[in-house]
């Protein structure tokens, strides 16, 4: 949870002057109870800062205007205890650029039936003040998520707790820097798009670094260096006897953990969170850094494979939102087909390139030749997934805007493959192939994917939104004839949107 320590989201009540001085005080204290109250359920994963009510136009503005210039406020919770009216929001939500959450509770959970008077009524007054402030964001045609029920409800921490993530994998693009070793590989479509669009639409910027320039650092690992790192190795997994230390390919191990130390400490001198490699960009190398990078992935850093930047920025963010959860996340592959009826599934893998982090059992070290590109004899971690719910994302650029594939996916047990010497996972996607796969096609989808076991639909939909991006989700309820109107519906959503901005 390091990441998410020395975050803050800001808590700013709304009220106004008008019934009194007294009125404030009360509804500060309720504030400052409710804060508390919140950061103690300990179900909210960043810290909650009460910043005070705001009842002008001028404090409101102040009060935006510090939460953009506070690099550890993540974003900013919104409340309006009394009425407030919304007019005096315009300027600072205009100037407010960070995620923003509506929280629509009240103080007391019921009506104090034989003591409610009018000032009871007019001081608790969430219930049409929050009206009024939702009237003014959709008015200003701003994101946000709303949140309605009471704040000591277990069910409204869990949808803060969601967007807290979010918000916090949001502050970590804003700075996300992008190596890419090699170019998009030769003529593919869909992993490649519009960087510059990408700056501005997700904060992340990517970056290219020849493979000559991480060649040095690999060179220069000590065999002390490689030691070490095989020992933990040996730790965490099993190995192939060939690959295993005295085994006649265990050089190739070496070698790979050499890549992984190269290769790390590169990316923390270009201060970089995300890469992608290219098998045919390997000139200096032994072999392609599939084990560094399954290595590197369980460690936090995006990754794509074949020059996918698109995918490397989202499976760093989705493991910033996961981190703590339960269940990892990885860049995975559409492989083989599966017809089988209703259990119709579709053989996830990569190459190499699987974080290690969603194996079902101990990872083993193997060492294969790889026939593709300039791979070479490669070192790998092998394993099958574990078996569970999960979700599928993707990232395609269609030309005028972003649009963000979710299909939702169950992970089922894979029958043994003997001769197939990668790891791998095996996925029913919702509903069901049929419409899941011809869904994700009618889309635009890409054959490679950022998946999470550890994060649901909401997580994205939140990302979606704060990004202002399109979200398509391929869940249980999807029939084809719905989606492809969504897809129509969507193209002209989006074609006017733009006109009228
Ligand atoms: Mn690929």
């Amino acid at each position: 949870m390091k990441q998410f320590q020395d975050l803050e989201v800001w808590f700013f009540t709304g009220a106004q002057l008008l019934y009194g001085g007294d009125a404030v005080v009360k509804v500060d204290a309720h504030s400052n109870e409710m804060v508390k109250g919140l950061n103690a359920s300990g179900n909210l994963p960043v810290k909650v800062v009460y910043k005070g009510t705001v009842n002008s136009s001028a404090e409101v503005s102040d009060a935006f205007r510090a939460a953009n210039a506070d690099t550890a406020c993540i974003g900013v919770i919104a409340w309006m205890h009394t009425f407030s009216p919304a007019k005096m929001w315009i300027h600072g939500l205009m100037d407010y650029k960070k995620p923003l959450l509506h929280l629509h509770t009240q103080f007391d959970a019921q009506i104090p039936w034989d003591s409610i008077d009018m000032d009871y009524m007019n001081l608790n007054q969430s219930a049409h003040g929050d009206r009024e402030f939702g009237h003014i964001v959709s008015r200003l045609r701003k994101n946000r998520k709303v949140v309605v029920g009471h704040w000591k409800d277990a069910n409204v921490h869990s949808k803060i707790a969601v967007w807290m993530r979010v918000a916090a994998a949001w502050a970590d693009a804003q700075t996300m820097r992008i190596i890419r070793f090699g170019d998009n590989m030769n003529n593919v479509a869909v992993t490649d798009g519009d960087k510059v669009e990408a700056e501005i639409r997700f904060g992340y910027h990517v970056d290219n670094a020849p493979i000559a320039k991480l060649v040095p650092y690999v060179n220069a690992v000590t065999d002390a260096e490689i030691d070490a790192l095989v020992a933990t190795y040996e730790e965490l997994y099993d190995f192939a006897p060939d690959a295993a230390k005295g085994g006649a390919n265990h050089r190739f191990v070496r070698d790979a953990a050499a890549q992984e130390i190269g290769l790390k400490r590169f990316l923390e001198d270009k201060g970089a969170k995300a890469f992608t490699t290219s098998f045919d960009e390997l000139e200096g190398m032994n072999q392609l850094m599939g084990f560094a990078s399954q290595r590197l992935m369980s460690e936090g850093y995006g990754f794509g494979a074949e020059g996918d930047w698109k995918t490397a920025a989202l499976c760093r963010s989705m493991y910033v939102m996961g981190q703590g959860l339960a269940g990892g996340s990885s860049f995975l592959e559409d492989y083989v087909l599966n017809f089988d009826g209703q259990n119709s599934s579709i053989l996830q893998s990569h190459m190499l390139e699987i974080n290690p982090d969603i194996a079902v059992d101990k990872p083993r070290v193997e060492v294969h030749y790889l026939g593709i590109g300039d791979s070479g004899t490669c070192a790998r971690l092998v394993f099958k997934t574990c078996e569970g719910q999960g979700i599928a994302c993707t990232v395609v650029d269609m030309g005028n805007r972003f649009r963000m594939i979710v299909n939702e996916v169950e992970v089922i047990k894979s029958n043994p493959t003997p001769k197939l010497p990668v790891a791998s996972a095996l996925w029913i996607p919702k509903p069901n192939l049929e419409v899941g796969v011809g869904s994700w096609i009618l889309a635009g989808g890409t054959h490679h994917s950022s998946f999470s076991f550890a994060l649901t639909a909401e997580y994205m939909e939140d990302f979606a939104d704060i990004a202002d991006i399109e979200m398509l989700l391929i869940d249980e309820q999807t029939t084809l004839r719905s989606f492809k109107q969504e897809l129509r519906n969507n193209e002209m959503y989006y074609l006017l949107n733009k006109a009228l901005r």
